[in-house]
């Protein structure tokens, strides 16, 4: 029988180091934090139980370098590393450098990411599955003549998509036969650039659809689904507000969905925490498997609120080498839960980062509210990271109910400094679209469009 481990090195900073902070805390596992000199004076740095400088704020030089990560570890005799979400967390390559020093890995074996990591590789393992995809090419798409065979089949409009990409970006909509050669070229230069990987595959656009994800938790042995996440409500391909359960899923299709993912898991014997995603064709009832996403979710708390599972204390009990502690009769949803993204970004101007020092900041509290966040009074938010603000997260036993709580919450918020996207969010959840719950991915430009 295998117990805890006993420490973990957490390779990430802000709110989701502070997640995992809490967890290990809770646990009793020690945590070990590993920040840049620009996060110095943020509170992970304050609340972990061990903290180590790892280099400069520039990503490159800290967050995203394997080898000053692993020096860390192995300094500090971690037992485990936990990548948290963006930076390292799926990078296959970091992943086999953890396990060839029997170091534990919070996550998926480096070959499931590996498979699942790849868009293109991991639309093959759906198919495999039976998992339906959207319509498209079969794998890579090098030249613009295949390109053009593609699109006799699937018709226009196309979506063309970087197999490395991620985070809304590395895809570009065509619209029609005249631009597709061009569109092809720039964005393999796109995502060449920005994530060293020209790959490419064409999809078909679909254009009333719902982004609709599955948390899957496995051991090895065991899959569990943990319901849905409706993250509709997109900008840019970015989520902006996501929610569980969805308003325009039965229990039929959520079972639908959720067996999917589960025989996708089972394809390969995953591991760990994991989000399959799929679109939700509104005019048909009918879903495709997008891609899967081998970490925990920026939005992974609206799950933990209708199902009274901790994702990251499940994940820390894999990784461990445990059993999963619940069984899928376990998983019960209950009420509905809400999050929105907090950015400090200017929604007047084309959501500009806006990243600088928050003078007086005040979360909001009571009945259902939660609010993960890494911020206090007189932070600086750092120019060189993202520039989350904190998840607002609330429960409600309904959706009506939910709104209103979000709502309030925000009204309470107070960030002096800074601008956020909270008051845009206020406005699209106030909105007669949103609180009717039939809408498309589309909605929010629309709105935004006046
Ligand atoms: P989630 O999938 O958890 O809802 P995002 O897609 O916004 O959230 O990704 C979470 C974080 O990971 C963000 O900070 C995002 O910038 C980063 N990220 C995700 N995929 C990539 C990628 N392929 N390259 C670089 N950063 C990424
Ligand atoms: P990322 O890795 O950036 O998260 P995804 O493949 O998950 O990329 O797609 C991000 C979003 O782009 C989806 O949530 C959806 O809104 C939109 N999208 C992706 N594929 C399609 C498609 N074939 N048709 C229409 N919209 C799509
Ligand atoms: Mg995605």
């Amino acid at each position: 029988m295998s117990k805890l481990l006993n420490s973990v090195l957490i390779a990430n900073r802000g709110e989701i180091a502070l997640r995992i902070i809490r967890a290990c805390r809770e646990l009793g596992i020690k945590s070990i934090l590993a920040y840049s000199e620009g996060d110095k004076d943020s509170l992970p740095v304050k609340l972990a139980d061990q903290a180590v400088c790892i280099g400069p704020a520039n990503a490159a030089k800290s967050y995203n370098n394997p080898e000053l990560i692993m020096s860390a570890a192995m300094a500090f005799g971690a037992d485990a590393i936990h990548p948290g979400y963006g930076f390292l967390s799926e990078k296959a390559d970091f992943v086999d450098m953890v396990e060839e020093e029997e170091i534990g890995f919070v996550g998926p074996k480096a070959d499931h990411i590996r498979l699942m990591g790849d868009k293109i590789a991991a639309k093959k393992v759906a198919r495999k599955a039976g998992v339906p995809t959207v319509p498209g090419s079969d794998g890579l798409v090098s030249d613009a003549d295949e390109a053009f065979k593609i699109a006799k089949e699937a018709g226009f409009p196309l979506l063309i998509k970087a197999a490395a990409g991620g985070g809304g970006r590395g895809m570009r909509v065509v619209e029609s036969e005249e631009t597709l050669a061009k569109d092809l070229d720039e964005i393999m230069s796109e995502a060449e650039t920005a994530f060293n990987d020209p790959s490419v595959y064409i999809e078909r656009y679909l254009t009333d659809i719902r982004h609709i994800e599955i948390q899957v938790l496995a051991d090895g042995e065991n899959a569990v689904a943990l319901g849905e996440r409706d993250c509709t409500s997109q900008r840019r391909n970015q989520k902006l507000i996501e929610e569980a359960p969805s308003p325009a899923i039965d229990a039929e299709l959520r079972a639908g969905l959720e067996q999917a993912a589960i025989n996708l898991c089972k394809e390969v014997g995953y591991k760990n925490a994991g989000t399959v995603e799929f679109v939700f064709d509104n005019t048909e009832d009918k879903y495709y498997f997008i891609e899967m996403n081998t970490r925990i979710q920026v939005e992974h708390p609206v799950t933990e609120m209708v199902t009274g599972v901790d994702l990251i204390k499940e994940q820390l009990r894999i990784a461990s080498g445990l059993p999963l502690s619940i069984t899928q009769e376990d998983v019960q949803i209950k009420g509905h839960s809400i999050e929105c993204r907090i950015n400090a970004e200017d929604p007047n101007e084309n959501f500009a980062p806006r990243p600088g020092k928050i003078t007086q900041f005040r979360t909001p509290g009571g009945f259902g509210v939660r609010m993960d966040t890494h911020i206090e009074s007189g932070y600086t938010i750092p120019p060189f990271y993202d520039s989350m603000v904190g998840k607002l997260i609330v429960w409600a036993e309904d959706r009506d109910e939910a709104i209103a709580r979000m709502l309030r919450s925000i009204d309470e918020l107070v960030t002096e400094g800074v601008v956020t996207t909270a008051p845009f969010q206020a406005m699209l959840l106030d909105s007669d679209k949103f609180r009717s719950g039939d809408f498309n991915t589309g909605y929010v430009a629309k709105l935004l469009e006046g």
